[in-house]
């Protein structure tokens, strides 16, 4: 009943220096300068910083975030120009319309930057390397701008290895090398680790990911709480989420990761019962109703599992998502294996009432509260930088 678990391929486009790469597309004459994009540097005294810079710019020790007064400093006769967001937007759609022909699985992460998952399609364009190639080229010829790409089993591996080799550049991590491909890095390549925090691995005896894979997971989640047994799973290449479109527009959800693996299902049905009042609570103050309903397995080990059921009928209902939601459970073949974690989704949404938009921006308010409260956990227990960089990975 179940697929045999075969390797994903992922992959991971970064545009190069876009902002400024776009203007250099725009204006010829900026060809080969250093291009500055940012806030108006008024001869050194300007305030605000640099979104972001040309390579030529990044010789002269210019980097996204500088202050510009200091860019200024570094590089006087630099190209300054404002952003043209319009115009980046307009390119941003192109390069996202490009990808979708390779896969409907796509989930943009920024303007430059998205994920597609190509194990099903690779296949039809000659395996993914050549398929990553002729994304390349394309974005080369119809764009006229140069993308970094990465390929690899997960999204974490896919996104560190686009990051390898810019500009230009292509990096493969093929399934069964994600430990090496990692090892030899540093930690703060890890999804989550800034500055504060690499100090503190640093500290611990850790400075590449190799020696975090080393460690016993047990020993990382003694010292860095759940945190540190997230590490642990970036660190040994264990990323499982599905590439898929994170945004409240097209869907939402709950879920609940148990402390300990649980074998017994009438507490799983326990569990789903509340997740349904939960996702109805939800949807019902976002104004939401859903066609499609996801049930989301994971097992010890990881292993990960999406059911999805389409519904006759648009609902937010909590009895009606609860009863389909336990029907999937129960037949579910999970082969003995634990429990790690049961979520709910619905997705195929349509607003109950009133425009659009407000529907929009009611979903997009519970995301941020959301997000908000998780802002506040992860703070509590590991400062703010933590839960800047958790933010980021939540999207
Ligand atoms: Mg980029």
């Amino acid at each position: 009943m179940q697929k045999p678990l075969s390797p994903r391929i992922v992959l991971h486009l970064d545009m190069d220096a876009f902002y400024a790469a776009v203007e250099q597309l725009d204006h010829p004459a900026y060809r080969g300068k250093p291009v500055v994009v940012g806030a108006d540097p008024k001869g050194g005294s300007g305030r605000g910083v640099v979104a972001t810079c040309s390579y030529e710019a990044r010789q002269f020790g210019i980097h996204s975030a500088m202050p510009i007064s200091q860019a200024y400093r570094r590089c006087p006769q630099a190209v300054f120009v404002f952003p043209r967001f319009p115009r980046y937007t307009e390119i941003s759609r192109q390069v996202m319309r490009l990808l979708q022909e390779y896969s409907p699985q796509l989930l943009q992460i920024s303007i430059d930057e998205a994920f597609i998952d190509i194990t099903q399609t690779a296949n039809f364009h000659g395996g993914a390397k050549v398929l990553a190639e002729k994304i390349k080229a394309r974005i080369k010829n119809e764009v006229g701008l140069t993308a970094s790409v990465g390929v690899a089993p997960n999204m974490f591996i896919a996104k560190v290895a686009s990051d390898l080799r810019k500009p230009d550049g292509l990096t493969i991590c093929a399934a069964g090398q994600e430990k090496n491909f990692l090892a030899p890095l540093p930690v703060k390549k890890l999804w989550g680790v800034g500055p504060k925090t690499e100090a503190h691995l640093q500290k611990m005896g850790f400075s590449t990911i190799g020696q975090i894979a080393q460690c016993p997971q047990k020993l990382l989640a003694e010292k860095l709480g759940k945190w540190g047994a997230h590490l642990w799973e970036l660190a040994n290449g264990i990323d499982e989420r599905p590439v898929e479109d994170w945004g409240p527009r097209k869907s939402i959800s709950q879920e609940h990761t148990y402390d300990q693996d649980v074998a017994d299902s009438k507490i799983v049905e326990q569990t789903i019962w509340k997740i349904a009042d939960g996702l109805s609570a939800d949807m019902r103050n976002a104004d939401l109703k859903g066609q499609v309903l996801t049930l989301k397995i994971r097992l010890e080990g990881f292993e990960t599992f999406t059911r999805q059921r389409k519904l006759p009928e648009f609902t937010n209902d909590a009895e009606t998502m609860r009863q389909l939601a336990l029907e999937i459970f129960r037949n579910f073949d999970r082969r003995g294996k634990k429990v790690r974690l049961i979520g709910l989704g619905m997705s195929h949404l349509n607003n109950v009432g009133g425009e659009q938009l407000s529907l929009f921006q009611t979903a997009e308010q519970t995301r941020r509260d959301k997000v908000a409260g998780l802002l506040d956990a992860v703070r509590a227990k590991h400062g703010d930088e933590a839960a800047t960089r958790a933010s980021l990975l939540e999207k």
